[in-house]
């Protein structure tokens, strides 16, 4: 239920609820989740709060609660989740959203839609949720999931109220000088005592550093970084998991270029001002953007168990042909 989430997500918490309190829904909100790990159990108490109308927001009223109950097993039919149907989210399953949504609401006097992942809409699936969004009915509410809200069309983002959430934290930093660590630990590892080895881990560190270089030259020599790139990365990544983790650093970086773009702070990467400087001279945010973009396509394919030595040499061709 909302006030589950009081403290940890103080600012969220008073945006969600005083805008149903004071009756000023938005037609449609974008939840930025900055990798708070419970992201979708927040949306669906959001979506409680707005559907059921008795409006309950902690456990305790809500436990005998037949609609808040049907909501959360999914049994509700004014809500409606839709997640990615492999690689991306499909015009049909909008269509069918869309088709659904235009008869008349039986179970409440509002309907929610749940887009989790909203960042992978693809252009015709985003074109035709932009169209639900410019036209909005009085009585549905969208909420667009997202870790990559720059990933989406600015028209989406435009049109929804942004809701940004904190991120989680899990243990306080230890020592300033391990700041950057620190923090690039807590995004990579899932539990605490993990994250205390990881820190702890010399080579870990090493690991960045050489990633952070790769970057680096590539930036630097583009697609002549095809004949080092052995020497670079192969030595340094080895495991499937360690590639996973090493293109997660490679969009952390790129987040604190655009980040210094967009004249915001630096968020993790503060040991390497050095290399983001160097980086910044070459790009501006539409090809940040897109190198974003790359990375996150690229990384998705490490699942399917694709060729690293071609999964790297197509990275450093895509990388190179994006230019300012
Ligand atoms: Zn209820």
């Amino acid at each position: 239920m909302l006030d589950d989430y009081k403290e940890t997500q103080p600012v969220v918490y008073q945006i969600l609820k005083n805008s149903v309190i004071k009756n000023k829904n938005s037609h449609a909100y974008l939840f930025e989740t900055n990798g708070y790990s419970k992201q979708m159990d927040l949306a669906l108490a959001f979506a409680k709060y707005l559907l059921c109308p008795f409006h309950h927001s902690n456990i305790d009223d809500a436990k005998d609660c037949s609609i808040c109950n049907r909501i959360q097993d999914g049994n509700f039919t004014e809500l409606k989740i839709i997640e990615p149907d492999g690689l991306w989210i499909k015009k049909e399953q909008l269509s069918e959203l869309q088709k659904e949504f235009s008869t008349k609401s039986i179970e409440s006097n509002q309907k929610v839609y749940i887009i989790n992942h909203a960042e992978k809409l693809n252009d015709s699936s985003a074109n035709s949720i932009l169209k639900f969004l410019e036209e909005p009915e009085e009585n549905i509410v969208a909420i667009l999931l997202t870790d990559n809200s720059y990933q989406l069309l600015d028209t989406i983002v435009s049109r929804c109220q942004v809701v940004s959430f904190r991120k989680d934290k899990k243990i306080e930093c230890i020592n300033n000088e391990s700041k950057t660590l620190f923090l690039i630990a807590n995004q990579l590892v899932d539990q605490e005592d993990q994250l205390y080895d990881f820190i702890n881990d010399e080579k870990k560190k090493e690991k960045i550093d050489q990633i952070i270089q790769f970057i680096v030259s590539l930036e630097k020599y583009g697609k002549e970084t095809l004949l080092f790139s052995k020497k670079l990365w192969f030595d340094v990544v080895k495991e499937k998991e360690e590639y996973f983790s090493a293109f997660r650093i490679m969009q952390l970086f790129y987040q604190d270029v655009l980040n210094v773009l967009y004249d915001r702070n630096i968020e993790i990467m503060e040991d390497y001002q050095q290399e983001i400087l160097s980086v910044l001279s070459k790009n501006d945010i539409i090809t940040i953007t897109s190198k974003l973009k790359i990375l996150m396509e690229e990384q998705e394919k490490i699942k399917y168990n694709v060729n690293s030595n071609l999964l790297m040499d197509k990275l450093i061709i895509r990388m190179s042909e994006v230019s300012k």
